[in-house]
């Protein structure tokens, strides 16, 4: 789930301010209407994929094609980021363009506060990676309180709320998929993994009951401190 960053000092000094508390927008059931997006600006186009993509430890491509097709063309330096942080969206149904223009409403410049999100079948297809503008950019998120830690820290939302809901297999799937492949060729296995609960304590219940924290945390390594 969204929290408020320290992306933008400014978000605490609005009338509609609600620093470190649950995004108000989540609650504003309106917002949610269809929003017709005829696509515009949402991923890249599909680009066929040649048998190049299969790289050392690649494993499976079946989720992660554009993420591949996207990420050979960026620049990523050893290092440049620290952690992988976990989330849900805590709301049933959205997309990268819907919650990137909710974010950007709360006065996040660069919209979408995730790296990636991953669809639930409902606003955008069971299991597909969207792309966020921060992953094109290298920048960092606006997805966990602490400015420092969204600088390092590469963010993965899961459509769906998991308090209530498991995520679907297929999400699930495309998320390994993509774990797996951003630590065996992008940034490195040392990568830490968190879920958000993990790093903002006390304030979310983030990605919720029903995300199997336990089987990423054996599959990609225990939360260790500083
Ligand atoms: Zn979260």
């Amino acid at each position: 789930m969204f929290l408020t960053s320290g992306e933008h000092r400014n978000l605490s000094d609005g009338p509609n301010a609600e620093p470190l508390r649950v995004a108000p927008w989540l609650s504003r059931r309106g917002f949610f209407r269809r929003v017709i997006l005829a696509g515009a600006g949402l991923g890249v186009a599909t680009e066929a994929m040649s048998s190049q993509a299969r790289t050392k430890g690649s494993g499976s491509i079946r989720w992660t094609r554009q993420v591949r097709a996207v990420t050979r063309t960026l620049r990523i330096p050893r290092g440049r980021w620290k952690w992988i942080i976990a989330h849900h969206s805590g709301v049933a149904q959205g997309n990268a363009a819907i919650y990137g223009k909710a974010h950007r409403q709360r006065g996040m410049e660069n919209g979408l506060a995730y790296h990636f999100l991953i669809g639930n079948g409902v606003d955008s297809d069971d299991g597909e990676i969207e792309i966020g503008t921060r992953w094109r950019k290298q920048i960092g998120g606006g997805h966990v309180r602490q400015f420092d830690m969204n600088e390092v820290a590469i963010g993965i939302c899961l459509v769906g709320n998991f308090q209530q809901n498991s995520p679907t297999p297929r999400q699930l799937m495309a998320f390994r998929e993509l774990v797996d492949y951003l630590r065996s060729e992008v940034v490195g296995a040392k990568i830490r993994f968190a879920v958000h609960r993990e790093i903002d304590p006390g304030h979310t219940a983030c990605p919720g009951r029903w995300f199997p924290t336990e089987e990423m945390h054996r599959r990609y390594g225990a939360l260790r401190k500083g």
